[in-house]
């Protein structure tokens, strides 16, 4: 194969725990990932030498610290690629959200350099490969539903029964995840009960996943931006079951039953907020 195309999935984070830190300093998570049907688009193509990157946003770097560009590296150093590769990428997905743009292009790097070269990687090889040059990378390359824990790379699969729709909506503000972490005080705020949310992924009960859900990053990022709150709360006032922040914010998620009501509440909230960069979407199973 000369080339392939590959859709790389945005996250959301149904729920985001922490409940302790590693010696090193690392905060230990219990959250759910899902993979959402908002894409970036990335082409991979064989070449003659180097590692040749373009893409059509100004907002993602284009250097060696673009996480396409360092998974091309790793991959060509790891399996011993001896020739170039080019990389296309379009963005579609807010940059610097909490829904893992970058790691799902990393990702896609590793998944579309395993086709093209004909390297015949299993997946707990593309993982054990990725989570190098990211903790979220291994999700990002298993794709659908997932616990994840430790740091956001240990894996155990879900499958998501639910009937649901997701609304994203995200701020035009800047968050700093790490000055997110480092602010959190975790042991103080109110734990979500992740319990109930996976058992009510796996029931496709979305009154347990709603009644369970929270993320404990909302607890810095809500008192410091009020249209976190505000969003969230226009969610549920569009109809939303449940809503929350994704990640370390600022997106704003809209949990629904069916598209439809997504659909309505999407205009709805775009006329309401017209800077806010408004979705709705499906999930990815
Ligand atoms: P996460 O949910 O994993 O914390 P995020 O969605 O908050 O990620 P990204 O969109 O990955 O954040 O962007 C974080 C930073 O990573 C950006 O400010 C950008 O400089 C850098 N970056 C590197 N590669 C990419 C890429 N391919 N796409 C977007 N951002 C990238």
């Amino acid at each position: 194969m000369d080339s392939c195309t590959l859709k790389a999935y945005a996250k959301i984070n149904i729920g985001l725990d922490v409940t302790g830190r590693t010696d090193n300093g690392y905060h230990l998570l219990k959250t759910v990932m899902q993979q959402v049907d908002l894409y970036d688009v990335i082409t991979i193509e064989r070449a003659e030498k180097g590692i040749n990157f373009s893409c059509d946003s100004k907002d993602v770097p284009s250097d060696d610290t673009n996480l396409a560009v360092k998974a091309a590296k790793l991959m060509t150093e790891t399996y011993g690629i001896k020739e170039g590769v080019n990389i296309s990428l379009n963005k579609n997905i807010p940059v610097a959200a909490g829904m893992a743009g970058g790691s799902t292009d990393g990702a896609a790097v590793i998944i579309g350099m395993n086709k093209v070269f004909d390297l015949d990687l299993t997946m707990q090889e593309m993982i054990d490969t990725g989570v190098k040059i990211g903790a979220d990378i291994p999700f990002c390359i298993q794709g659908g539903c997932a616990i994840a824990e430790g740091i956001g790379e240990k894996l155990r699969e879900l499958d998501n029964r639910t009937e649901m729709y997701t609304l994203i909506a995200k701020p035009p503000i800047n968050v700093s995840t790490v000055h997110v972490y480092k602010t959190l005080k975790w042991q103080e705020v109110i734990h979500p009960d992740m319990d109930r949310v996976i058992k009510g992924i796996m029931a496709g009960s979305m009154d347990d996943i709603v009644a369970g859900m929270g993320n404990v990053l909302e607890s810095v990022t809500c008192s410091e931006y009020d249209i976190i709150n505000e969003l969230k709360k226009s969610m549920l006032d569009l109809g939303a079951s449940g809503s929350l922040m994704s990640g370390s914010g600022p997106t704003v998620f809209g949990l629904f039953k069916n598209k439809e009501e997504a659909m309505s509440a999407e205009k709805r909230l775009k006329d309401l907020y017209p800077d806010v960069f408004v979705k709705a979407t499906g999930i990815i199973r």
